[in-house]
């Protein structure tokens, strides 16, 4: 079965070696406070901040999932608001699981083939700020933008990241960049959090999640030193300052991490690739008979997650069809769920893979 599912998906080839290796190292077995550990750990580290291009002074800690990274925000970065700009599904949850800790906590929700634009955020903040009679954003308000929503295909471009920064100096700015971390090239310096769970486009197998945090993140931490949860940032900072972690994590995921960094190649390279696909993919479902994008705004695209609109019937038909054909396809999520269809875009995919998917697309005809 050939996984284009936009997640969990295909992992790369080479995790099959590299599970091998691990059981043979003994690796499975470290103990979290041995050097070995810690040797591992800050290996990793390196590897992600060389390849993925991520500035030296940024703090990297790890989590179990993005809905961890959800909670562990929500637990430590919010003080008493948090304002959400979403459109699709994951943006929702992160607002939702945000708003049960903090009633204050704000979304503002636009179409999605609408490109934001700073004056519409300001607007929002300003009507946001006015219901709770203050003149304007307060210095530690966390300022969320889910970068690449996976449920409809569409993208935050990292143009508007940076000019919110510019207009909002002092808040912070948290990215969920589940899908598109590792696939897409980031400058991180415009936004002060980052992260992304390992199964989308670092092709690896759930159970792991990378938090990317800024200088200004980690002083924010500190000065807020919120440390009742046994994941509160607090203890997830200082204990990656010794290479450690909070409890026993999930080593073999750290492991497959690092084998799967040292491999790869740099993100600028990734970059260029997994957007020539995109643009391939795009053009080949505008002139397809059945399905199109669903997003009509290019400049809003995802480039890892193409959604595909189409009949419900047909989109029923062709995951059947895609089944037996040995291709797995991501189903519609959410409101999409009977109207769209998802393929990932995703580094582990190989050339020839999506050649096949492509023709088995142009040779199969439906209702
Ligand atoms: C997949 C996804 C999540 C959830 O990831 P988990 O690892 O299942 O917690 C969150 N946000 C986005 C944008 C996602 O694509």
């Amino acid at each position: 079965m050939i996984n284009f599912n936009v997640g969990p998906s295909k992992v790369y080839p080479a995790i099959q070696n590299f599970l091998q290796e691990a059981y043979e190292t003994g690796i499975l077995g470290l103990p979290h406070r041995s050097q070995e550990f810690m040797d591992m750990m800050k290996k990793v580290i390196f590897l992600l901040k060389q390849k993925l291009q991520i500035p030296p002074q940024y703090t990297i800690i790890f989590a179990s999932s993005a809905t961890e990274c959800w909670e562990i925000l929500a637990q430590s970065l919010v003080v008493s608001k948090s304002y959400h700009l979403l459109n699709g599904a994951f943006g929702e949850k992160w607002y939702q699981y945000t708003h049960y800790l903090h009633r204050k906590s704000e979304k503002h929700v636009f179409e999605i083939n609408d490109s934001l634009d700073v004056e519409r955020i300001q607007t929002f903040f300003t009507f946001a700020e006015r219901r709770s009679g203050k003149a304007e954003l307060e210095d530690k308000a966390l300022i969320c933008f889910t970068q690449n929503e996976t449920s409809n295909g569409t993208q935050v471009p990292l143009e508007i990241i940076k000019q919110v920064q510019e207009n909002f100096p002092k808040q912070l700015i948290a990215v969920d960049a589940t899908s598109s971390m590792a696939g897409i090239e980031f400058a991180w310096q415009n936004a002060d959090i980052w992260y992304a769970s390992v199964q989308k486009c670092f092709g690896l197998p759930a159970g792991l999640a990378i938090m990317v945090l800024s200088e200004k993140a980690v002083a924010r931490v500190y000065e807020i030193g919120e440390h009742k949860h046994y994941n509160s940032l607090l203890k997830l900072c200082e204990q990656i300052q010794k290479f450690q972690t909070t409890h026993t994590p999930n080593v073999l995921g750290l492991y497959l991490l690092m084998r799967v960094m040292e491999n790869n190649e740099n993100i600028k390279d990734i970059d260029k690739k997994i957007r020539i696909r995109a643009e391939n993919w795009y053009r080949f479902f505008e002139k397809h008979p059945y399905f199109r994008p669903l997003i009509h705004n290019e400049k809003v695209r995802s480039s890892t997650v193409i959604a595909l609109q189409g009949k419900p019937e047909r989109i029923a038909a062709i995951k059947e069809k895609a089944k037996q054909a040995g291709f797995r396809l991501g189903n519609g999520y959410d409101k999409w769920k009977e109207n769209t269809f998802r393929i990932a875009n995703f580094p582990a995919i190989s050339e020839q893979e999506i050649k096949q998917l492509q023709d088995f697309f142009l040779q199969t005809e439906l209702e």
